[in-house]
C-alpha cells in the first residue's frame, strides 16, 4: 500500500535538486532556484494524473482538507456531514474551520450513503465532506444527486484514494474540491504533504491563497504583493513536494501491482461462504490499498481475526478495535476534549457527544463485521502465494468452528 515500499534513486535525485540550489520555499527567488519548482511540478504530475484543471499543494491531507473547506467558504456555524469511518483527521478539519461535525451512515461501500446523508440534512448543512476510505468510491452518482438536490455542496477527503476512480472519474474530482494525502502511509508519500484539486479557477486561488496568509502571489516581489484575505501558513516545502513529485512518477506502476496482489487475496478468500466483499460500485476504479470483507456477524469476525494472528497472518485490520479509524474508540471526540473552545455545539443541532455513535447503528454493524486487508507492493511472489494459501486455511478453520454445535 504505502509508496514508502518503493523508495529511493528517483527520490533522492528530486531532492538533489533542492539542495543543489537551497531554495525550500516554494514562491519567488526565481534567480537562485535554477529553474527547479518542485511545489509547482507536483502540482502538475498530481493534475495531470488525475484530470484535475488545479491543484494545490500543502502541508498535509489534513491542512488539505482544511484549506478546501475554508476555500468553499464553509465556516463558523455551518454543518458539515461526515462519515464515522474515517481517519479523525477528517472530523478535526471540520472542527478547525469551526463547523460542525453531523455524522450521517455509511453502506456497504464502507463511504457515505446517499439515504445517510439525506437523513441528516438539515438547513444549516453547508456542505457533504465525503471520504472515499480504503481506496475506492462511494455511490457517487446518487450522492452528487443528493447534494444538488439539498442545495449542498460535496467537497471530497479522498486522503486515501488517490487512484481510485467510479466510471473513469477519478476521486477528488466529483465535487467543489477534492483533497489528497502523501503522508507516510498513502499510496504516495513526500513524508508530509496534501494537495487539493478542483476544476474552479476561483477555488483553486482561494486555496493558494488561504494557505499562504492570504498573499495573492500575484508578480514576483514576496514585498510587493497583497494579501486581500487572512489565512494561515499551510505551505508546503521544496523537499516534500521533491519526494512527491518522484513519487508521482510511479503511482500507475503501485496501483497496477496492488490491482495483481489482491485480486489474488481475492481468489484465496472467495472459496468461503462466510465472506462478504465490500461493494464497489465500479471495480474497476478500485485503487486496491486494501481488500476489505465482511463476516456474517461481529462474534465470526473476531473469530477470523484470532485465527489470523494464529496463522501468523500480519497487516490487517480489524477497525471496530483500531484505535484511529472509527468513532467507537475516539475518546477525544466523545469527550469532547479540546485545548481550546470549538463552537461544536448549535441550538438548532443539539448532539450528545457522549453518546454519538448511536446516531449510526447501521455503521456499527457494518465495521463490527468487517475486516480489511492490507495490499502491499513490495510482497514478492513467495510472499503473496504464502498469504494466499494461510487465508484460505483462516477461513477453513473458522467455517469449521462454527459450524459444530457449541
Ligand atoms: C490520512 C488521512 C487524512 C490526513 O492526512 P495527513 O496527511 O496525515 O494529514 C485525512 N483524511 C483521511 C481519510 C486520511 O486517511
Amino acid at each position: 500500500m504505502p509508496g514508502i515500499e518503493f523508495f529511493g534513486e528517483e527520490e533522492r535525485r528530486q531532492v538533489m535538486d533542492v539542495l543543489d540550489t537551497g531554495v525550500m520555499f516554494r514562491y519567488n527567488h526565481d534567480a537562485e532556484r535554477k529553474g527547479h519548482w518542485k511545489a509547482l511540478e507536483f502540482e502538475k504530475s498530481v493534475a495531470d494524473f488525475v484530470g484535475a484543471k488545479y491543484a494545490h499543494s500543502v502541508s498535509s491531507g489534513s491542512t488539505a482538507v482544511a484549506t478546501a473547506l475554508a476555500a468553499c467558504g464553509v465556516g463558523y456555524g455551518d454543518e458539515v456531514i461526515v462519515p464515522p469511518f474515517t481517519y479523525i483527521a477528517t472530523i478535526e478539519a471540520v472542527l478547525w474551520v469551526g463547523a460542525i461535525p453531523v455524522f450521517a451512515e455509511i453502506d456497504e461501500t464502507l463511504n457515505l450513503s446517499p439515504e445517510g446523508i439525506q437523513a441528516v440534512i438539515s438547513p444549516k448543512t453547508k456542505a457533504v465532506l465525503l471520504v472515499q476510505m480504503c481506496g475506492a468510491m462511494a455511490k457517487m452518482e446518487e450522492i452528487v444527486q443528493v447534494c444538488q438536490a439539498n442545495n449542498v455542496m460535496l467537497i471530497e477527503d479522498s486522503a486515501q484514494a488517490l487512484g481510485a476512480s467510479y466510471k473513469g472519474k477519478f476521486a477528488g474530482l466529483w465535487g467543489r474540491m477534492g483533497c489528497y494525502s502523501f503522508d507516510f502511509f498513502k499510496i504516495t508519500t513526500c513524508g508530509e504533504g496534501g494537495v487539493v484539486v478542483t476544476d474552479d479557477e476561483q477555488l483553486y486561488h482561494n486555496a493558494d491563497m488561504f494557505s499562504d496568509h492570504g498573499h495573492d502571489h500575484v508578480g514576483n516581489n514576496r514585498g510587493a504583493e497583497k494579501h486581500p484575505v487572512l489565512g494561515i501558513n499551510f505551505r508546503i516545502g521544496e523537499f516534500n513536494a521533491a519526494i512527491g513529485l518522484a513519487q508521482m512518477h510511479k503511482i500507475k506502476q503501485f496501483i497496477e501491482i496492488q490491482r495483481k496482489n489482491k485480486d489474488a487475496m481475492v481468489d484465496a478468500l472467495n472459496q468461503s461462504r462466510l465472506v462478504e466483499f465490500r461493494h464497489i460500485p465500479d471495480e474497476s476504479g478500485d485503487s486496491a490499498t486494501f481488500l476489505s470483507f465482511f463476516l456474517p456477524d461481529e462474534a465470526t469476525a473476531r473469530l477470523v481475526v484470532d485465527e489470523m494472528k494464529a496463522q501468523g497472518l500480519d497487516a490487517f485490520q480489524y477497525w471496530y478495535d483500531n484505535n484511529y479509524h472509527y468513532i467507537k474508540n475516539w475518546d477525544h471526540l466523545t469527550g469532547l476534549k479540546t485545548l481550546n473552545p470549538m463552537p461544536i455545539e448549535t441550538q438548532e443541532r443539539p448532539q450528545d457527544w457522549s453518546n454519538i455513535r448511536s446516531y449510526v447503528p447501521k455503521s456499527d454493524n457494518l465495521i463490527s463485521r468487517l475486516i480489511s486487508l492490507q495490499v502491499k507492493i513490495g510482497w514478492t511472489e513467495e510472499q503473496l502465494k504464502e498469504r494466499c494459501a494461510k487465508l484460505t486455511k483462516v477461513m477453513e478453520t473458522v467455517g469449521k468452528k462454527i459450524s459444530i454445535p457449541a
